[in-house]
């Protein structure tokens, strides 16, 4: 057998490997889980961002409630105002005082109102979360369970291939068949392609007349472009 049938046998076992690892990338039991994941991680960060929004939401009450500490104080310049407003023309600035006084006590309405349908808003955020949290929680282990088993079956198909692969490995030379395993870890394959039409197949480029005379005297070179191994 030529080193190319040899590379040929070898390769296509290799690519009934590649098949595996793309079956085991692609399956359900993967996805499911590497979801469920996301989804547990995501849902942390999200209680963090709750959990920010909540301390800034009880320093901006702290501030409504300062606020109204204020208010009243002033307020209290106002129980004895019958004696006050005997005093002169105080009366009209007691007037304006006390409807800026209003105006204030407004704006802190509104301010605590809207603070007030956040907290609700922030509390039901919360518990929907929780919610479907806790079921996450409870669902994880399962599927990571059911995609330690998918997994170990298809790393047992695997090894068997891995050694069929070691038994051909044995009559590929040192040299060609590292810089095979070079390729396919970088994702190129197929790896070895018979030329068509003076072009290589699989990226089109043609060759040489150079190259073209090495093919025809039997060697193996590689794409310029692609750096797939030709034959012809
Ligand atoms: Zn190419």
């Amino acid at each position: 057998m030529s080193q190319v049938e040899k590379l040929l046998k070898y390769q296509e076992a290799d690519s009934r490997l590649l098949k595996v690892e793309q079956k085991l990338n692609s399956s359900d039991e993967r996805k499911k889980y590497m979801q469920s994941r996301a989804y547990l991680n995501k849902a942390a960060e999200k209680l963090d961002q709750i959990e920010a929004k909540a301390k800034e939401l009880k320093n901006a009450a702290e501030r409504v409630n300062a606020r109204y500490a204020e208010l009243a104080e002033t307020l209290k310049d106002f129980e004895n105002l019958d004696e006050l407003a005997g005093e002169g023309n105080a009366l009209s600035f007691y007037k304006r005082s006390a409807q800026g006084l209003a105006e204030d006590l407004r704006a802190l309405k509104a301010e605590l109102n809207s603070l007030v349908t956040s907290m609700k808003e922030q509390a039901e955020e919360y518990q929907a979360l929780k919610k479907s949290v806790i079921a996450a929680q409870k669902e994880y282990p399962v599927l990571q369970a059911a995609f330690k088993k998918y997994k170990d079956e298809v790393q047992r198909e695997a090894d068997g291939i891995t050694a069929e692969l070691k038994v051909l490995a044995k009559d590929i030379d040192g040299d060609v068949l590292k810089k095979y395993q070079a390729k396919r870890s970088e994702r190129v394959f197929p790896i070895l392609c018979k030329l068509k039409d003076d072009v290589c197949p699989m990226c089109g480029t043609s060759l040489s007349l150079a190259e073209r005379e090495k093919l025809s005297g039997g060697q193996v070179i590689e794409c310029e472009n692609c750096h797939r191994f030709l034959y012809k």
